[in-house]
């Protein structure tokens, strides 16, 4: 629950407002939110080639969190659900009359309205595609990636949500610029149709509270490996500890974010109508229009080698070469490409005989093989 005692003063309290209204940063809104078009089936090209408008639009609800507004349907509630401050919380009841009639609305507003808004801004983007308003359906579809993000942030699913100002580290810092934003991708996959909004909803989100702890003893064991007190701002290695110990459940949570989203959209469009819920399993045209990178061939080779590799959409293309020590040893391809199959040959007459890693990334995602060269 959001208590802010009077006593802690007016900075800390618009210190712990503005930590409420900044799920993953700003960084990692526009990440989900450009990125989960990737999951969608080629029926929505619509929508698929507006990803930079949804990652523009990923942090408008931020924008609108007004801390004058108390009432249970305003903005800043929205963005969390502090599931466990509730007993029982795994069968937590998930009608909002039903816990307003057992907790009282005063204690189920501040312990936010996360799943709920997720609902009714569900029930707006079906409407507004149905009546073909794109102009609103395109800002509520980023809406709902922004709720989406917040509920796949696990300190947004916990009462305890900034032990020792632990929430923008790990949102905000470790994912900025400066240090691990570039490390994030995405695996493409494929969407399903949602039957049960509520309960998928509160899936994720009793999902997202499982890992809070990792969050935690990812804090302590950063703090013990750098020797940051607590105090004052974190060193590099603090973030480096922190990425090392957090990473594969971030990365997880951003493919999940990323898939949950594709699903609620896809879900609106067959709804509204758009679209025949057929794409739920993906056609093979679908399939063959996957993001993938093949085995090089011949492998082992000497000294040249074929890659190709599948682009779902178009955009910059880098596919580098590296040695097992992360050395860069070639740039295959770094220009803008369209969708569909590519292919480069691989001259490695320079290179010393041994294994590499070549990878491939597109936006946001990457993937990497290895290939063995034989002189
Ligand atoms: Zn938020």
């Amino acid at each position: 629950m959001r208590k802010i005692l009077p006593v802690i003063g007016v900075v800390i309290i618009v210190g712990i407002l503005y930590l409420d209204a900044f799920g993953w940063g700003s960084n990692g809104h526009r990440f989900i939110n450009r990125n989960s078009v990737y999951h969608l089936p080629n029926q929505m090209q619509l929508f698929i080639q507006d990803s930079s408008f949804f990652a523009l639009h990923a942090s408008d609800a931020d924008g609108r969190v007004n801390s004058s507004d108390t009432s249970l349907y305003a903005e800043a509630p929205r963005h969390y659900l502090d599931i466990d401050d509730y007993p029982n919380f795994h069968n937590l009841p998930h009608s909002l009359d039903t816990l307003i009639a057992l907790y009282g609305w005063e204690r189920v507003k501040d312990n936010g309205t996360l799943p709920w808004a997720t609902m009714w801004n569900m029930d707006s983007l079906v409407n507004q595609l149905r009546r073909g308003d794109w102009t609103r359906a395109y800002l509520t579809a980023s809406d709902i990636g922004h709720y989406a993000g917040d509920a796949h942030q696990p300190l947004h699913n916990t009462w305890n949500y900034n032990p020792g100002g632990l929430h923008s580290r790990y949102e905000s810092t470790m994912l900025s610029p400066t240090y691990y934003l570039s490390q994030l991708y995405i695996v493409p996959d494929s969407v399903h149709y949602v039957s049960s909004r509520i309960n998928f909803i509160f899936d994720y989100i009793l999902h997202s509270n499982s890992v809070v702890d990792t969050v935690i003893h990812g804090d302590t064991y950063a703090k013990a490996i750098s020797g940051w007190n607590g105090s004052g701002t974190a060193p590099a290695a603090y973030y480096t500890a922190l990425w090392d110990y957090t990473r594969v459940m971030t990365l997880d949570q951003m493919q999940r974010a990323t898939e949950t989203l594709a699903s609620l959209w896809y879900t609106a469009w067959v709804d509204a109508g758009l679209i025949l819920p057929t794409g739920v399993e993906a056609p093979p045209l679908t399939r063959a229009m996957e993001f993938s990178l093949a085995q090089n061939y011949p492998n082992p080779c000497n000294p040249t080698t074929t890659i190709s590799y599948t682009l779902p959409v178009g955009g910059t293309v880098f596919l580098k070469v590296f040695a097992l020590d992360g050395r860069e040893v070639a740039t295959l391809v770094s220009e803008n490409q369209s969708a569909g199959r590519q292919q480069v040959v691989f001259d490695a007459s320079r290179l010393a005989s041994g294994a590499y890693v070549y990878r491939l990334q597109l936006g946001g995602f990457a993937q990497t093989k290895k290939l063995l060269l034989l002189k």
